[in-house]
Order: structure tokens, then sequence, then C-alpha cells
């Protein structure tokens, strides 16, 4: 029977980054990943450049049903802990705007980074794992034959992005082994429309604005308000861009979206350009607001094609105002796990120790990153979740 101390399932970001907090301590650490190489994420991750950490990064950065959840972990490895690491690496980095931090070169410098780390540890690409027994050991069923271990680490990640190798195995490992799964729905993705709204948006498709997206407080599942502002992205199929991907992780299918394409202005903006001067034509002030094409396209709805401020009654122009200002959109759906870039829910919190993310039914068995029902916002947030969670469970298996 094939054995090691520690077998860890994925090698992604949490996988690679638990190997490495493991190296050196002379146990027989074994990442197995049915993938050709590793860390295919990090590789394309915020556009090839890998936004790898967050300098605000507190628990209330991510989503969960069980939101302090994740604080402990977050305490226990720092954005400025991967920081320390990526300068000792001597991977040169920028900070983008919001603590964001990134790599001036390729994000494949972040993941040779985590490989030479993890030394010593025996990486097996190309095994395919299909389940997890309980017992002392355990044991692992792969495409190669049974490992049997006494620590477990699940990384397998969620299920976005099929077509890099993401599979719902380390839900159906939790299930079978007596864990709660918080359901799981695509996060960070776009929004489509139904075919009437795309009227105005498909014809936008490449405009870019910055406004405010943003989806009242809910009953249930149980939501603050939330509201994200940054870029909006009219796409061919509906919305993305940040805003979008931001607040999509929070939407529920059948959910009114609130729009603000003009944030920081007021409403009374449009009666007070026509007090100032009302001679000149509605779509220029517009186009003083909002990006030329997207002005032009809703004075074409609203039927206001050269027409003056002057002549707009001050109730016109408050329907105009709440057009900009409170569009209400319900998209029928999201691009879904194809392009989302990340998985929300998952493992199911109150199943996992907070401070080790060891199960609370099977001894020696670990979840850890996005498997776990944590989910970040964008912006580095997701990885240093990756690191804090690998870092927690390998430090509980050298203290066992
Ligand atoms: P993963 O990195 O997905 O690793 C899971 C591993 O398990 C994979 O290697 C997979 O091949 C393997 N696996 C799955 N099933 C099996 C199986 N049955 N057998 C064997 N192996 C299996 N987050 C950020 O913080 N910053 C960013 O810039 C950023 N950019 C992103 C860009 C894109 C396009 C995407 C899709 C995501 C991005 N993310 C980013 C999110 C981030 O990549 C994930 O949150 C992170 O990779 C999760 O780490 P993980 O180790 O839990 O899972």
């Amino acid at each position: 029977m094939d054995k090691a101390d520690v077998v860890i399932l994925g090698a992604g970001a949490a996988g690679l980054f638990c190997a490495g907090s493991l190296a050196g301590q002379g146990l027989r650490v074994v990442v197995l990943d049915h993938a050709r190489d590793p860390g295919e994420k990090i590789r394309i991750s915020g556009g090839g450049r890998c936004n790898f950490t967050n300098l605000g990064t507190t628990h209330q950065t991510f989503l969960s049903e069980v939101p302090r959840f994740c604080a402990s972990a977050l305490a226990g490895y720092r954005p400025e802990d991967f920081v320390a690491l990526v300068d000792r690496a001597g991977i040169a980095w920028h900070e983008k705007a919001q603590g964001q931090l990134f790599c001036d070169g390729r994000a494949t410098q972040i993941v040779r980074m985590l490989v030479d780390r993890m030394d010593g540890a025996e990486l097996r690409l190309g095994v395919g794992v299909q389940g997890v027994t309980p017992g002392t050991p355990l044991r692992v069923e792969t495409s190669a034959g049974p490992i049997e271990a006494r620590h477990v680490v699940v990384a397998t990640g969620g299920k976005s992005i099929p077509k890099m190798g993401a599979t719902g195995i380390g839900y159906d490992i939790a299930q079978a082994t007596g864990h709660r799964i918080v359901e799981t729905r695509p996060g960070l993705v776009p929004l489509t429309f139904a075919q009437q709204d795309l009227r105005l948006s498909a014809p936008l498709s490449g405009v870019a604005v910055t406004a405010r997206a943003s989806l009242p407080a809910a009953r249930a599942p149980r939501r603050a308000a939330v509201a994200f502002d940054d870029q909006l992205l009219f796409t061919h199929r509906g919305l993305s861009g940040p805003a979008i991907l931001q607040i999509s992780s929070y939407w529920q299918p059948g959910e009114e979206l609130t729009l603000d394409l003009h944030p920081g202005d007021s409403a009374q903006a449009l009666r007070q350009a026509k007090r100032e001067g009302g001679r000149v034509q509605v779509a220029t002030v517009l186009a003083r607001m909002l990006p030329e094409r997207l002005a032009t396209a809703i004075v074409d709805e609203e039927g206001l094609e050269g027409a003056r401020l002057a002549d707009q009654s001050d109730a016109r122009l408050d329907a105009l105002a709440r057009r900009i200002h409170d569009w209400r959109i319900r998209p029928v759906g999201t691009e879904g796990y194809r392009t989302a870039e990340v998985t929300v829910g998952g493992v199911d919190c109150r199943d996992l120790d907070a401070r080790t993310m060891a199960s609370r039914h099977v001894p020696g068995l670990h979840f850890i990153g996005e498997v776990v029902d944590v989910t970040g916002w964008l912006g580095g947030y997701n990885f240093q979740w990756a690191w804090a969670s690998a870092h927690a469970a390998g430090r509980a298996v050298l203290g066992a």
C-alpha cells in the first residue's frame, strides 16, 4: 500500500501553499492533482499578473454563512506575511487601487515560488482524486490506486472554469464523509439579460462607465444591503466589469439590481442645469455625465433627440434622472461556472474548526481554500484566503 504522512488533494493555490508550510519537517507529503501543471488558476489570475493579496483583507471582505469563521485564519497569516515571501523570492510587485497587489511580471513567478517552497514534498500530476474513506489511517482513492495517510487536506477548489480542471470532487468528499454543504453558485461572474433588456445594452457592448451596483437587504438567504462603486461594462449578453462581478456574488436569481450610472451626482442635477442654461440640448448635458454612446442611447430611448433642456418639465427631468441614478434591472442569470472566478458556498463552516480547518467529524481530514464556504470579493482576497487557510491547516498538522 502506498503511504504518506500527509496527502494534499489539489495543487492549486491552497494545496501548494499548504505543502510549503509542511516542508523541511521530516514528513512525507504527497500532493495530487489531475492537471498537467500545478497552479493553473494562479497562472491566469489577475489578467496574467496575479493579484496575489489585498492589504485591506478583513473577514468583512468575504461572503460566508458563518461570517466570522475566516477571521482566525486571516489573523494567523496576514497579507504582509505573503508580501514578505514574495519579496524574499525577489518578485517585483505594485499596488493598484484599494490595496490590490499584483506582480510586475508574469503570474508564473508566484507558481514557481510556491513549488520551490514545497521542497521535499512529492508532486504527482495527472492523478485524479476519486474519494476519501474515513479511518485510521485515511484512505484516498485515486486514478493511480489508493494511498493512505494520517492527514488528508482537501484543496480541490470550486467548480469555476471546468475547462481548467475544476471539479466538484471536494464537495462530494465532504458530503460523503458527513459534512453539510452550503448551496454552491457561480460568483464574480458577468450577469445576463432577457432579450427585451438587451435592446439598450447589447448595442453598447464595450462601453464602460463608473457606476454603483446595489442590492437591498434580504431575508432569505439573510443579507445586509450591499453596494459596490467601480467600473461597469456593457456586454452583448448583459453586464460585466468589477462592479457587476462584485455584486454578482450576492445576487440571487430573480432579484432586481439597482444601478447608478453616475454616482455622486444628485438626482437634482438636471433641474439645476435647466435653471443655469436651459438652451442646451439634453444630449449635451448627459454626455457630460456619461460616456457619449451611453448618453446617446438613453436620449434615443427616451425620445429626446434634439430636445432642449428648457423645454422639459421638472417631472420629465426627474424621470430622466431616475433612468440614470436608479436603473432597475432584473438579470435572468449569470454566465455560469464557465467564466465565474469563484464558487460561492461550499463546505459548511459549522462542520470545520476555524483555527485548524479540521473536520469536526473525521479526524485527520482538513478542508482549505475555495472548497470551503468562504468567498472573497474581487481584488486579491481569494488568494489571501487560500494562503491563510492553508497556513492554518499546515500548522495544525505539524502540531498534531
Ligand atoms: P484551485 O486553485 O482551483 O486549485 C484546485 C486544484 O485542484 C486544481 O489544480 C485542480 O486541477 C485540482 N483538482 C480539482 N479536482 C480534482 C480531482 N478530481 N482530482 C485531482 N485534482 C483535482 N483570486 C485572487 O485572489 N486574485 C486574482 O487575481 C484572481 N484571479 C482569478 C482569475 C480567474 C480567471 C479565475 C478563474 C480565478 C481568479 N481568482 C483570483 C480566484 C482564485 O484563483 C481562486 O480563489 C483560488 O485559485 C482558489 O485556490 P484553491 O487552491 O482553493 O483552488
